[in-house]
């Protein structure tokens, strides 16, 4: 008796839970996982063949799902995009002033800006602060960069000069500045004061205007700086300290030189696409209405031949959880009344460019799409969080009210204007919330975002949750709500 009181409360909860949420399948998301962020994959950077590769599983993983191809061309919906490859055979170095030599690691001690020009060169290395040259403030004023290598931070000063904000400081932006004053390529570092300064990462972002085709950016871990600063009696930390308390500029020519060779392969326009698959509504009325749930299935790729990005949170995860919701609708013969368009984002990491493609080419009438719902990094961390809530404060109740029944592991935290690609259909007055777990960032960007990392149950448990959230708008009482700002 005792034994059996002691399983009746296990009882109620298998009784309570959504049978249909079985159909979500941990192996099967973490397969899918482990195949994307695999060597043969290469980081799925939009516009390569490894993207498209990658696409074409999940478009196979949509046709097994029984979803109807619903892009331009089968699942396919094409768009260009800028592209850049770092390849084969890179070479960087230090150059100490006695002639000796630092080799540096690729992934460890440097990475190039997914939008690095090529180069051969062996030049000084001038420090110019925040790469920033303005009327009111400029590091290149007392030092002279031509022909040499500038060494900037790669973010913007946290402080200001006469409440005047900083113009964007974006790695083509800072480029473009350099190269005016003459220099021959570019180092980025991160913050020294920072409490857990940033280690190089793999980005795609560059910002607007002419790729420098000619003009090498890399982004150098902060004890090669410190490297290339030895002689001047100055480490990074020293500069970045001084810099912040004066707001003034102090620029320097180090005592050393760095050989940096890499070569590009670079494309204006480059073909990708997103995946796209529809599930019919199977009512009559409803069915003229839209559900989106979408996840981006680029990554920011490999560099050199030699490294990699897995991107298995980012996001590798939520692209295997949207082809899982795929696959419970199927085996749980959901009786969707609303249609679902299932969407495998492109080049969100240059600029969320396939989202925004999709916003601006829906298949159906933008009035028709009561939600959207966004996926991206839904593996690593320890619960959930629903963002854009405070913009569509329904939907968020709707998935609030199902954890609540279920897993409770969501927290109250939520934010408004979009998010990633939530923002395109955001900004177009679609009701958006967006899937994330919290501390989901540890490993961002880096060689270690990899499967064996991910927190599988809750990454189980979110994309339950997302599931049944679609399931219940699909249900047809929610109506689309006005967006708030
Ligand atoms: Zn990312």
């Amino acid at each position: 008796m005792k034994k059996l009181l002691f399983l009746l409360p296990l009882l109620f909860v298998q009784i309570s839970f959504p049978q249909e949420a079985v159909h979500i399948k941990k192996e099967r998301l973490m397969k899918r996982v482990e195949y994307l962020a695999s060597p043969e994959l290469q980081g799925r950077l939009a516009g390569s063949e490894y993207y498209n590769t990658a696409a074409k599983f999940g478009a196979n993983e949509f046709k097994k799902a029984g979803l109807k191809p619903f892009g331009d061309e089968d699942y396919f919906q094409y768009l260009n995009i800028e592209y850049n490859q770092i390849l084969p055979d890179d070479k960087f170095s230090v150059i100490r002033s006695n002639g000796s030599v630092r080799k540096c690691e690729i992934g460890k001690d440097y990475i190039y800006r997914g939008f690095s020009g090529s180069g051969n060169i062996t030049a000084p290395v001038v420090f110019c602060g925040y790469g920033i040259s303005d009327s009111l403030y400029d590091d290149f004023k007392s030092v002279d960069v031509n022909g040499k290598v500038a060494m900037v931070f790669k973010y913007q000063p946290k402080w200001n000069i006469e409440n005047k904000g900083w113009k964007n400081g974006n790695p083509r932006e800072k480029a473009r500045v350099a190269f005016q004053h003459g220099a021959v390529g570019i180092l980025f570092v991160s913050f020294p004061n920072d409490e857990k300064p940033q280690l190089p990462i793999g980005s795609v972002i560059s910002g607007s205007g002419e790729q420098n085709l000619n003009f090498p950016e890399l982004h150098v871990d902060i004890p090669i700086a410190d490297e290339i600063l030895k002689g001047s009696s100055f480490t990074l930390k020293d500069l970045q300290t001084k810099i912040d308390l004066t707001k003034n500029p102090f620029s320097l020519s180090t005592k050393n030189k760095v050989k940096i060779k890499v070569e590009t392969d670079y494309a204006k326009e480059k073909r990708t696409m997103n995946v796209v698959g529809l599930l019919e509504g199977k009512d009559d009325r409803l069915n003229n209405e839209y559900i989106i749930i979408g996840a981006h299935l680029d990554h920011v790729g490999g560099q050199g031949g030699k490294i990699y990005f897995p991107g298995a949170n980012d996001n590798a995860s939520g692209s295997a959880a949207v082809m899982e919701i795929a696959h419970a609708f199927a085996e749980g013969k959901i009786e969707n009344k609303r249609s679902i368009i299932f969407v495998l984002f492109t080049c969100e990491e240059q600029g969320l460019y396939g989202a925004k493609y999709l916003a601006n080419h829906l298949p159906v009438k933008q009035e028709q799409v009561v939600a959207m719902m966004n996926m991206d990094c839904v593996g690593y961390g320890d619960s959930i969080q629903i963002g854009n809530g405070k913009s569509a404060p329904q939907l968020w109740r709707i998935a609030k009210q199902i954890d609540a029944n279920n897993d409770k592991m969501m927290i109250e935290t939520t934010w408004n204007g979009g998010g990633a690609d939530a923002g395109p259909f955001h900004n177009k007055g679609i009701p958006a919330i967006y899937f994330v777990t919290t501390n989901s960032y540890e490993h961002l960007h880096q060689l270690t975002d990899k499967p064996e990392t991910l927190n599988k149950s809750l990454y189980q448990q979110i994309t339950k949750l997302a599931f049944l959230t679609v399931k219940k708008v699909a249900e047809g009482k929610y109506k689309r709500e006005p967006v708030l700002k």
